[in-house]
C-alpha cells in the first residue's frame, strides 16, 4: 500500500481488527520512509454495482458518496444521524 504521505510503497502493517459490525477489517499502517501512520479498510465487494444518472450517464457505485449525499440531504433542522453502519445495511438489503 502505497504512502498518502510520501508515496512510499514501503509501508507495514501494524495492527489488524474486524470493525465493531465485523463487516470490514481495520489496519493500521507505518510507512517506514516518512513514519507517516494511517489506516486502511478492507470490505467485501460482493459485484460491481453501477449507478445510472439522470442523465443517463453510468457510474460506479461509490458508498462514501452516497452516505455524503444523505448526510447532506438530512441537514437543515432534522436530528437523524447516520451511523457507520448505515451504508452497509443498505447494500446488504439491495
Ligand atoms: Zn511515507
Amino acid at each position: 500500500m502505497r504512502c498518502p504521505s510520501c508515496g512510499s510503497l514501503d509501508t507495514q502493517v501494524k495492527d489488524s481488527r474486524p470493525t465493531e459490525d465485523s463487516a470490514a477489517i481495520r489496519r493500521r499502517r507505518l510507512c517506514l520512509a516518512c513514519n507517516f501512520r494511517f489506516t486502511t479498510f478492507e470490505r467485501v465487494q460482493l459485484r460491481e454495482l453501477t449507478v445510472i444518472k439522470r442523465n443517463g450517464r453510468r457510474v460506479p457505485f461509490d458508498r462514501d458518496k452516497l452516505a455524503r449525499s444523505i448526510e447532506i440531504a438530512l441537514r437543515g433542522g432534522t436530528k437523524v444521524r447516520i451511523k457507520a453502519g448505515f451504508t452497509h445495511e443498505f447494500e446488504a438489503k439491495r
